[in-house]
Parts: C-alpha cells; sequence; structure tokens
C-alpha cells in the first residue's frame, strides 16, 4: 500500500515537471565570458604606458554539444537575452536530471514490488 502511494506521488511529481518543462522559455548552453582587448592602433587608450585602457568588455559565449566545442562572440545588446537563455536551460537541465531521478526510483520500486 506505501509503495502505490509513493508510485502515485512519484507519477504527481513528474507531471508537475512536464507542466514546468512546458512552461520554459528559450534556451541555449553554454557560459559566457567577458574580454578586454588592446588593439593594433599604436597611439591607442589602450597602449598608454601611465593607464591603459583595454578595449571592451567583449563577450563571448562557450559550450560543447554532441562532443564540439565552440566559442560565439555575443553582442552587448543581446547579452541580457543570452543570459535568459543559459538560466533557462540551466534550469531545463535541473528539471530533466530531476525526471530521470524520478523514473530511476520508480523503476527500483516497481522491481521491488514484483520481487
Ligand atoms: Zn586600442
Amino acid at each position: 500500500m506505501i509503495s502505490v502511494m509513493k508510485n502515485t506521488s512519484i507519477a504527481r511529481k513528474i507531471e508537475h515537471l512536464k507542466q514546468q518543462l512546458a512552461k520554459l522559455g528559450p534556451i541555449h548552453p553554454g557560459s559566457l565570458s567577458e574580454q578586454y582587448n588592446v588593439c593594433g592602433k599604436p597611439d591607442c587608450r589602450c597602449k598608454d604606458p601611465k593607464n591603459p585602457q583595454k578595449h571592451g568588455p567583449y563577450y563571448h559565449l562557450s559550450f560543447t554539444w554532441r562532443g564540439k566545442s565552440r566559442t560565439l562572440f555575443v553582442r552587448a545588446e543581446r547579452l541580457a537575452e543570452m543570459r535568459e537563455k543559459l538560466a533557462n536551460y540551466k534550469h531545463f537541465r535541473e528539471l530533466t536530471d530531476e525526471w530521470v531521478d524520478l523514473v530511476v526510483e520508480l523503476e527500483q520500486q516497481e522491481r521491488e514490488r514484483n520481487r
């Protein structure tokens, strides 16, 4: 009886995860890094001997997917949008990991019950 109740609660948790997944906005894997550069112009502020002011920040998105690593330049005006996609992706992974945790637990319970 207890295991049946547990099953129901696992099924309910899975349903809840599915609903949360359906509500997720745009996603993208990876992480952002900030870079400051020195340019080629000899008299530029970035080469000032006393107070060098490098150019930037420039933002790069790095990610590895299906064995392939990539780094993409992200424009400043698209930074907020990209940060949101990365946060959504993190949430997406948490939700799917949790889902897999639950199905593994469910399978285990079913095997114990049918022993
Ligand atoms: Zn410069």
